[in-house]
């Protein structure tokens, strides 16, 4: 995509995370599926470093996943599964 890098999405861990420009001239990168973004004034090179530092590895993800599952804490179940799906 226009040489620019963008990580998995660092809530659902989706790859299918886009960049574009908002009405008033924002840039934003968002994730189709969650619909995360972050947004910038300052040029889509801000937005994509912004989404980027947010982002988070897919194994620090799966850790995180495997955590929450075995602290067995209420409504993170879900959550976990569906990371885990999300990042295979
Ligand atoms: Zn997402």
């Amino acid at each position: 995509m226009n040489g620019i890098e963008l990580k998995p999405c660092p809530f659902c861990g989706s790859d299918d995370v886009f960049c574009s420009q908002g009405p008033e001239g924002e840039d934003y990168v968002e994730c189709w599926d969650c619909s995360a973004k972050v947004e910038s004034y300052n040029g889509l090179g801000d937005a994509v470093s912004g989404w980027n530092a947010r982002a988070i590895d897919r194994d620090d993800l799966l850790k995180v996943a495997d955590e929450c599952e075995r602290a067995d804490v209420d409504g993170v179940i879900d959550w976990a599964a569906r990371n885990r799906k999300a990042v295979g």
